[in-house]
């Protein structure tokens, strides 16, 4: 069989990978000359922690033993089983983490509550004040900055894949065939158009108006080596009010009762923070949801993630290097994993993963081989 990839974020990349595997050809279509979108920008979190029980949960965990696998493989990927700890202060915050490691499917998680000192003794960077700490065992990282190259090398070695840079797809033809801008057509047995958050153009064309998938803007940062190691990522209590894992009569009680700071509130903020290969630290996020986006980065989110990391680490932060926006899409009903949908004969479109989707696209490519039985 020969498939056709349309984009190379992480989405697309599965999707060959997946079809590589099995001995299909492949030819993967990128409009730039290396993927630039959300699977570069992002933290590089293999995220179990948060997510809603049930398929999310399984398609979070399935996916995180693929990232294992292809990481052993893949030593440029820099998959690490690092887990996560949020600390937690106060009672009410200490609530929804008792809540958290009571779910039925805490096991699987891998959560436990940790003392400061248990914390500590996990990640010796956390000199700063809190009252005990939620882990999650099964969180692990990657490098998002060179993943997609490093897939890509190893693809590159199978004489079955080929990567076509520099070409944006304009038009589908009929079924199992598009076109290029520089008027060259590509035909398979299947096309899937894996292009991230351009909902615009072909996407709109193709899939029609009422795609349920909206775009969401986050605001990144990353700091100069940090000079030590951060043994696992870490987040910040307000990542309770995002991630459905946690919700319960406890968090309802926090939200109630403890608002987020103005600032993080206006931003619809949360602390999550990985340590890069190079020691630096990549610290986010913000959301925004309405259009038009800003097109600059605005500063106080900045100094609020600041204060937050510091008050975690007990020292100051080394410089800032980076920052940076990413915008990912995302399924308007939360329960979706991912909107895979046939626009056409042997065309299929498959966006829509949220802030989920680094975590979960090699589990989300594995179950479009079985759909399309490959
Ligand atoms: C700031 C930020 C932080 C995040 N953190 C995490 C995290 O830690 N963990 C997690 O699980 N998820 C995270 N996410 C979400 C995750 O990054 C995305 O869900 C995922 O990267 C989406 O991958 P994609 O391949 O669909 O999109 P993209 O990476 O955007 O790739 C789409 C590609 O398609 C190409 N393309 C588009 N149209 C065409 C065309 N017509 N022809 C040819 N090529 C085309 C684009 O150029 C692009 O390279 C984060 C997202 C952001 C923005």
């Amino acid at each position: 069989m020969r498939v056709i990839v349309v984009g190379a974020g992480v989405v697309g990349t599965m999707h060959a990978w997946q079809a590589v595997e099995r001995g299909h050809e492949v030819v993967q279509i990128e409009r730039e000359a290396e993927a630039r979108g959300a699977s570069l920008r992002n933290f590089g979190q293999i995220w179990v922690s948060g997510r809603a029980g049930g398929e999310e949960l399984e398609t979070a965990l399935r996916a995180r033993e693929l990232w294992e696998e292809i990481g052993a493989r893949v030593p440029g990927l820099g998959f690490r089983a690092n887990g996560s700890l949020t600390p937690v202060r106060g009672d009410l915050e200490l609530a929804v983490a008792e809540a958290a490691v009571a779910r039925e499917d805490a096991p699987a998680r891998g959560y436990k509550l940790l003392t400061p000192d248990e914390a500590r003794a996990l990640n010796p960077a956390l000199r700063g004040r809190f009252s005990a700490a939620l882990y999650c065992e099964r969180d692990a990282a990657v490098e998002p900055r060179t993943a997609q190259l490093a897939l890509r090398a190893e693809l590159l070695k199978s004489p079955h894949y080929t990567f076509k840079p520099g070409r944006e797809i304009r038009e589908v033809i009929g079924g199992n065939a598009v076109r290029d801008d520089h008027g060259d057509v590509h035909c398979g047995d299947v096309v899937l158009l894996c292009t991230g958050a351009w909902l615009g153009g072909l996407v709109r064309e193709v899939a029609g108006p009422e795609l349920p998938v909206r775009r969401v803007r986050l605001q990144m940062m990353q700091t100069d080596p940090l000079g030590e190691p951060l043994t696992t990522s870490v987040a910040d209590a307000d990542s309770f009010r995002y991630y459905p894992a946690y919700r319960s009569p406890a968090l309802d009680e926090l939200n109630a009762r403890q608002p987020q700071p103005e600032t993080a509130a206006d931003h619809r903020m949360q602390l999550l923070m990985v340590q890069r290969a190079d020691g630096g630290l990549t610290i986010g996020d913000t959301h925004e949801y309405e259009h038009p986006f800003a097109f600059d980065t605005l500063e106080d989110p900045y100094d609020h993630l600041t204060e937050v990391v510091e008050s975690f680490l007990g020292r100051p932060l080394p410089k800032i290097r980076r920052r940076w926006a990413g915008v990912y899409a995302q399924c308007t009903d939360p329960g979706r994993v991912v909107h895979r949908q046939q626009v056409r004969d042997g065309v299929w479109l498959v966006t829509g993963p949220g802030g989920r989707g680094m975590t979960c696209s090699p589990a989300i490519a594995e179950t479009t081989a079985k759909e399309l039985g490959w």
